[in-house]
């Protein structure tokens, strides 16, 4: 039986990788789904193959900096469906490799404001209509970088380590309200970013796959699992979590 079956989900940056993988998952799992990102095209064609296989789905453009187009996603989904339900807030950049005294002030801010502040963002306009639904599920993408450092990535490191604090606080605000909010850290998970983030060099590849405890990178499909069941009942009593889905990472 479909453990999510009559709720209403939203997921940001739900375009590409972790996103788009979390709102099929969703989606297979009952929920109608708004898919929010900047990738409109994208976006839009993933919105027509959840349809076309019969699920109750719209997209939404939203850059997660703009505090007005956060508001239009939230009202966009409870017009849509009817209520908001769960929020997944995965958009996030990765933001120009550099040692902490070379990473530069654009750099910083716009990694904060995206990785960071956008989530904290989204919490506030998703947050009341939770309370009118009488609770719901919010899970922040974070990081295995908020766990744990990593060289080069100040920026993200921070903006991850301060997402998982946000994650905590949030919970403790609305764990009387019914609202549940965790985030899922992620370890070296096969999408773009890493694409990016690696230019296609087999060295870095290697090297990032070597990271990785079970010997391989995760799939996005793989953190969309641990997403689905904090979504859903079966994590009821779940919340203020940080839960690495890393192949072992930070295990070590
Ligand atoms: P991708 O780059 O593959 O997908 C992210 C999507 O979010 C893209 O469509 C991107 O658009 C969009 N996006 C970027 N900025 C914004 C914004 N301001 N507002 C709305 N949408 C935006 O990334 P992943 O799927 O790999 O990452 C998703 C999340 O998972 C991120 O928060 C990332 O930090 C986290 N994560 C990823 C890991 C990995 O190894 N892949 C590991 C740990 C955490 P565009 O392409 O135009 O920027």
């Amino acid at each position: 039986m479909a453990i999510l079956e009559g709720k209403v989900a939203l997921v940001t940056g739900g375009a590409a990788g972790i996103g788009a993988a979390t709102a099929r998952a969703l989606a297979e799992e009952g929920a109608a789904v708004l898919v929010a990102d900047v990738q409109d095209e994208r976006g839009a064609a993933l919105v027509r193959e959840l349809i076309e296989a019969g699920a109750r789905a719209a997209y939404q453009r939203c850059d997660v900096t703009d505090d007005a187009a956060v508001a239009a996603m939230v009202e966009r989904a409870v017009g849509a469906f009817g209520r908001l339900d769960v929020a997944f807030n995965n958009a996030g950049i990765e933001g120009e490799p550099a040692p902490t005294a070379d990473c530069t002030e654009e750099n910083w801010d716009r990694t904060l404001a995206v990785n960071l502040t956008g989530v904290w963002r989204c919490m506030r306009h998703e947050i009341p209509r939770m309370l009118e639904a009488g609770g719901g599920s919010i899970i922040n993408c974070a990081s295995v970088a908020g766990l744990v450092g990593f060289p080069n990535i100040c920026a993200y490191v921070a903006a991850k380590h301060g997402l998982v604090g946000l994650t905590r606080t949030a919970a403790l605000d609305y764990a009387a309200a019914g609202i549940r909010v965790n985030a899922v850290c992620p370890g070296v998970i096969e999408t773009e970013m890493i694409e990016r983030f690696t230019h296609g060099d087999p060295d870095a590849v290697a090297g990032l796959v070597a990271s990785e405890p079970v010997g391989r990178m995760g799939r996005p499909e793989e953190v969309a699992g641990a997403v689905v069941w904090l979504a859903s009942d079966h994590a009821s009593f779940v919340t203020g979590q940080a839960i690495a889905v890393d192949g072992g990472f930070v295990a070590r």
